[in-house]
């Protein structure tokens, strides 16, 4: 009998794989069991277990100080350093920084500060917000509501009318496109329909489209070439600002710095960090936008009044200095540069498994990846329900691999960034056990 409320299980769950402890790119279950941590935790512990650094970090920063805050008149330097660390790194042009715990809340402060900043500018009709199918941003009444799954808004009442989210396609060529249609065809549809509800909608009432660069928790959607090419001349001719949810992408992730070097996302005005900004050692996040925005909103004509809004752990101290230490490390140990070369490598030996007859498609860019499972491959057509995507996952767990099977039967990798080549090949092999063991259960 347990006391626990699972998240995002059935309810009535009894099976659950206890992680005790770990180290590296490896975790150990109750029972002593060593797994290869495939998907960093969920999507986050970029520099792996135990690192010596982190933990004598927390350790002295909670000596000097545990907890204060910055509310009202109070700061401290480690959460005015990590903004300036911040500043430096994103794409963001003269960014400013708010912090919370999570990438969900983290969307929720950006919700209220995209309304503050349009009020503050005299276009407060301007609150509409574009989302896309199968994004994912997030549980929070709020953040919920920008999520493009059904499973997490069903049962909810979600979405939040009155925060005006409006939908539009996700880039999945793989299972989005029309019969016959190319990919170049594809994108001009989508970012047609895009224009299109911009216009049926309005320009003036929308304020932000929201993006994950390449998604993750929703199947890992590498969008084709020209995508946001063409979303960015959109939003740019209708004055929408760009909102990149680099919460999964950020740090690292994709190969570059962030997910929108890797796809051509040009200067966003407010972006999402959250996971590996502490490589999960503390839970924070951060909501940067950019200076034009933060200006205006502090501008004494506007009369606004002050921004309403804080949570207890914003800026948390401890987060903090981990944060500052984990961005130190990525800088003096060249850890995008790793990620990077361990990223190609980590494409090439998921292509492999392209010809095996229950793969559909793989995706994925540098260190993070799937490979979606289908019940036909020449048509592609998906299995019903979970079954196989949970029976794939068990599998890789039996064998001793972490994964997670997300979309249904898409299988998502996303191992450390300190991950190296013989520790690839450990989770490619694996994997391949698992796939053979999910065929047998397929054709059984
Ligand atoms: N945004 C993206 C892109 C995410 O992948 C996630 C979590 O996986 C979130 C937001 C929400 O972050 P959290 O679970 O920390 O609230």
């Amino acid at each position: 009998m347990s006391a626990v409320i699972y998240p995002t299980t059935n309810l009535a769950a009894t099976e659950q794989l206890s992680i005790e402890r770990g180290e590296g790119v490896y975790v150990y279950d109750s029972n002593g069991k060593q797994y290869l941590e495939g998907l960093s935790g969920l999507w986050c512990t970029s520099l792996g277990y135990g690192n010596r650094e982190l933990i004598d970090t927390t350790a002295e920063q909670m000596g000097k100080l545990a907890y204060s805050h910055m509310f009202g008149g109070k700061t401290h330097r480690g959460g005015m350093k990590l903004a300036e660390r911040l500043a430096e790194m994103v794409p963001v042009d003269n960014a400013r920084v708010f912090f919370g715990s999570s990438g969900s809340d983290a969307n929720d402060t950006h919700i209220k500060l995209l309304r503050y900043y349009f009020s503050a500018i005299g276009r407060p009709q301007k609150r509409k917000i574009i989302a896309r199918e199968r994004s994912y941003h997030g549980v929070t009444v709020a953040a919920a509501s920008l999520t493009g799954l059904p499973i997490n808004q069903t049962n909810f009442d979600l979405p939040v009318e009155a925060l005006g989210i409006l939908r539009t396609d996700a880039p999945h060529y793989y299972r989005g496109a029309l019969a016959g249609e190319s990919e170049a065809d594809f994108v001009t549809r989508i970012t047609s329909n895009l224009e299109q509800l911009i216009l049926r909608e309005g320009p003036d009432t929308i304020a932000a489209f929201i993006a994950e660069p390449i998604t993750g928790a929703s199947g890992v959607i590498v969008p084709p070439a020209g995508y946001y090419e063409k979303v960015q001349a959109i939003l740019a001719k209708y004055d929408i600002l760009f909102w990149a949810d680099e919460v999964i992408t950020g740090f690292g992730r994709t190969g570059n710095d962030f997910g929108c070097t890797t796809v051509g996302i040009e200067r966003p005005a407010l972006m999402t960090l959250a996971k590996q900004l502490s490589s999960a050692y503390m839970p924070i996040s951060a909501s940067v936008i950019r200076g034009d925005l933060y200006d205006a909103m502090v501008e004494p004509s506007n009369k606004l009044g002050v921004f309403g809004h804080g949570y207890t752990y914003s800026g948390h101290p401890v987060a903090c200095a981990v944060s500052l230490k984990v961005l130190e490390i990525y800088r003096r140990d060249d850890i995008f540069g790793h990620a990077a070369r361990m990223g190609d490598y980590l494409q090439r030996r998921l292509d492999a498994f392209r010809d095996h007859p229950l793969v559909g498609e793989v995706r994925g860019r540098g260190l993070i990846g799937a490979i979606e499972l289908v019940a036909d491959k020449a048509s592609g057509r998906a299995f019903d329900g979970g079954a196989v995507g949970a029976f794939a996952q068990r599998a890789c767990e039996q064998h001793g691999l972490i994964t997670r099977a997300v979309a249904g039967s898409s299988i998502a990798f996303c191992p450390p960034l300190i991950i190296n080549e013989a520790q690839i090949d450990e989770l490619i092999e694996k994997f391949g056990k698992a796939l053979a063991d999910t065929q047998d259960f397929v054709t059984r």
